[in-house]
């Protein structure tokens, strides 16, 4: 999944994302790099929560390009 957001990054999201992509992570094990991306969502949904609303804002969008017959 691919996620393009807008918004402006704290201290600690700038540590996460940092973690996230440093090299000890990309040859971490499945589970390990799972945790810290739950922790990082974690994290967003409790302090960025015009993330979380604009990820939602999008959701009925492709659901309705899914489902052309639903919305009429
Ligand atoms: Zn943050």
């Amino acid at each position: 999944m691919k996620l393009y957001l807008d918004f402006q990054p704290c201290q600690e999201c700038n540590t996460m994302m940092a973690e996230l992509s440093s090299p000890e992570m990309l040859f971490a094990d499945a589970k390990t790099r799972a945790d810290e991306s739950a922790k990082f969502l974690r994290h967003l949904t409790y302090n960025h929560d015009e993330v979380v609303k604009a990820v939602m804002n999008d959701l009925p969008k492709q659901k309705r390009d899914q489902e052309p017959g639903f919305y009429k």
